[in-house]
C-alpha cells in the first residue's frame, strides 16, 4: 500500500542479549503507586484504584543519550520507574495470570514539565503537555523476563549529579505490576508492545539543563541521561 506522508517510524527498545528490537505501542503511566510518593504530592495514600495516562510511543528515548532541556517549562522533575513491556495482548486478564503477559522490563523516567501538570490540575484541564512530550520517555534496553524473572523486590533509585534524589523498593507499590495489568486490561485491549511505567518512589525534583541523571532498578538495569547545557542546546538550536 502506498502513502500520502511517509510513514512514521516505528520506534524501538532494545532488548539486552539479541539483535532484534521491541517496537513499542503505546505508554501506559500509572500515578502515585508509591504511598510516599503519593503523600509528598499531597495525597491520601490509600489503596484506591490506580489511575492511568498515556506518553505517545515516539517519546521513548534511550539511555545513554543527551537530551534538550525541554521547551516551556522551568520546572522539569525526574520520576524514576519500572517499566514493564507486554509481550502478549488481551482484556480483562486475571492477575493471576498477568505476569504471563509480560515480554521484560526495563529503567524509564517519566519526565513531567511539573510546572504546566500543576497548571493543568488547577484547571482541571487533561494533564498531556505536563506529561507527554517529546523524549519525555528515556528508557533502558529491556532485561527479557525468561532471563530476570518478574522483579517484584529491590531497590529503585535515581541520583541527579551524583546525588540520591529519589530511593524506594519495588515492594513499596501500591498495585503490583500484575494487579496493574489485570486493572488497565479491564478498560484497554492491552496489545504487545505496550509499555507500563509502574509509578515513581518519593523524592521527585527538578532538573535543569548540563543534570546528568541516574536511574537505577536491582536486577533490571541502569540509565544515564544527561541534560544538554544551556549554552550547547542553544548551538545545536
Ligand atoms: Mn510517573
Amino acid at each position: 500500500m502506498s502513502h500520502v506522508i511517509p510513514v512514521p517510524k516505528q520506534p524501538t527498545i532494545a532488548v539486552v542479549g539479541a539483535d532484534a528490537t521491541f517496537p513499542v505501542r503505546r505508554i501506559w503511566c500509572v500515578g502515585r503507586n508509591y504511598a510516599d510518593h503519593a503523600r509528598e504530592m499531597g495525597h491520601d495514600p490509600n489503596r484506591e484504584p490506580p489511575f492511568f495516562f498515556q506518553k505517545p510511543a515516539d517519546a521513548v528515548v534511550a539511555s545513554g543519550s543527551t537530551l534538550p532541556y525541554p521547551p516551556m517549562t522551568k520546572d522539569l522533575h525526574h520520576e524514576i520507574e519500572l517499566v514493564v513491556a507486554i509481550g502478549k495482548g488481551g482484556t480483562n486478564i486475571p492477575a493471576a495470570k498477568a505476569l504471563d503477559h509480560v515480554f521484560g522490563y526495563g529503567v524509564g523516567l517519566d519526565m513531567t514539565r511539573r510546572d504546566l501538570q500543576q497548571q493543568a490540575k488547577d484547571l482541571k484541564r487533561p494533564w498531556e503537555m505536563g506529561k507527554s512530550f517529546d523524549q519525555s520517555c528515556p528508557v533502558t534496553a529491556l532485561q527479557p523476563a525468561a532471563k530476570i524473572g518478574h522483579p517484584a523486590k529491590g531497590a529503585i533509585w535515581l541520583k541527579v549529579n551524583g546525588e540520591v534524589k529519589q530511593k524506594g523498593d519495588l515492594n513499596q507499590q501500591i498495585w503490583r505490576v500484575e494487579e496493574t495489568i489485570a486493572y488497565l486490561s479491564q478498560f484497554v485491549a492491552l496489545e504487545p508492545g505496550d509499555l507500563i511505567l509502574n509509578g515513581t518512589p518519593a523524592g521527585v525534583g527538578p532538573c535543569k539543563a548540563g543534570d546528568r541523571l541516574e536511574g537505577h532498578v536491582d536486577g533490571v538495569g541502569d540509565l544515564v541521561i544527561t541534560y544538554a547545557a544551556e549554552g550547547a542546546a542553544r548551538k545545536a538550536a
